[in-house]
């Protein structure tokens, strides 16, 4: 199944970076030094790499990064024409990755992942998982707003049905395979985390520390998050549409109601003249309105998940009959 030198699977170790210039020294030299352990250690081939991708920074990272690559002969660096985010930064590198490796593991610049639990990715890998999701056991090194923040996201996301490994970030390892399911969803909003488990395989999980980020600023400043959370939310689902249904057609059965209890107070004779027709209409044409709009909606969110053209199925094995095989042999 594994194109390998030597017996062992080529790994390589995807970073997107964004003015990393900060931290791209030391997470150089611990990548670099725990490759070559696994190597020396023969876990994974000697064909292994780390492949950096620029994502458009505007400070030294592509000069340390071209550096690394003349220093160091296992780096390599894809530069991206300019800044267009983390999770297609990350995509870039990973289909560029699985050209020639057999697994690829993603891992942020900052060493909050970490880097020594990837010999357990590489196991687990070779224990037959296709995917490996690499889950914080321990969140207390985030700010206790991004611990709050992320425990809201992971809740709301899964309100809207859509179900995500909880406390799992990018830090993850996927064999070639999977990385070919991958490349089928060809959605432009990219949303890794929430991509990844419906390709399918056998899956498991890596438990580590979150870390401090090394040096200098996270790149995911609130305004970042929220877009991130609502493209989380609106790749997925269409569950806020049909919300809107929902309300419309409650809002319609209260014009009935409504319609019902002014006529009664018509007839009893204490509604002032012209009440019951604003009333009645009001509410009825709300409801009316409320439903046309969400039927609207509907229409939307199918087109949505057509123009998204995701694939219907991921194939794992596919057996030859015999009789083709003997066919072929002749
Ligand atoms: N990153 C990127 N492009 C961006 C923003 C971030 O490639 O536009 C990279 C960044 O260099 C880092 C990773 O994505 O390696 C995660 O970003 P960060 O550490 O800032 O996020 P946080 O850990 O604070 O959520
Ligand atoms: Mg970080």
């Amino acid at each position: 199944m594994m194109a390998h030198s030597n017996g062992c699977p080529i790994l390589t170790v995807v970073v997107p970076c964004y003015n990393e210039e900060e931290v791209l020294v030391e997470t150089t030299l611990r990548l670099s030094t725990m490759l070559r352990g696994l190597v020396a250690n023969k876990q994974i081939s000697s064909l292994s790499t780390v492949l950096y991708v620029d994502d458009g920074s505007n400070d030294r990272t592509w000069e340390y990064i071209s550096e690394f690559n003349l220093k160091y002969p296992e780096i390599s660096g894809l530069k991206l024409a300019r800044n267009v985010g983390h999770q297609n930064a990350l995509l870039a590198g990973l289909l560029h990755a699985k050209e020639t490796a057999d697994c690829v593991i993603s891992i942020d610049s900052d060493l909050q992942d970490d880097v020594e639990v990837i010999p357990e990715f590489i196991s687990k890998f070779k224990e037959g998982n296709d995917i490996v999701y690499g889950v914080r056991s321990d969140r207390s090194t985030d700010t206790l707003f991004k611990r709050k923040s992320a425990i809201a996201f992971y809740k709301v996301l899964s309100w809207f049905g859509v179900n995500l490994v909880f406390n799992h970030a990018d830090y993850r390892l996927m064999s070639k395979r999977a990385l070919n399911g991958l490349e089928r969803y060809r959605e432009v909003n990219l949303f890794l985390r929430g991509i990844v488990p419906l390709i399918g395989y056998k899956s498991t999980e890596v438990y580590y520390e979150r870390n401090k980020r090394f040096a200098g600023e996270s790149k995911y400043p609130l305004k970042k998050m929220i877009s991130f959370a609502l493209d989380g939310v609106t790749s997925f689902s269409i569950s806020p549409i049909r919300f809107i249904t929902m309300i419309g057609i409650s809002f319609f059965l209260l014009s009935l109601i409504t319609a019902v209890y002014v006529l009664v107070s018509k007839f009893n004779g204490n509604a002032v003249s012209g009440w019951p027709s604003l009333m009645i209409s009001i509410w009825f044409i709300g409801g009316v309105q409320l439903i046309s709009l969400g039927l609207i909606g509907e229409y939307i969110g199918k087109i949505y998940k057509e123009v998204k053209g995701r694939p219907k199925y991921t194939e794992e094995i596919k057996l030859d009959a015999l009789v083709l095989k003997v066919d072929q042999a002749q």
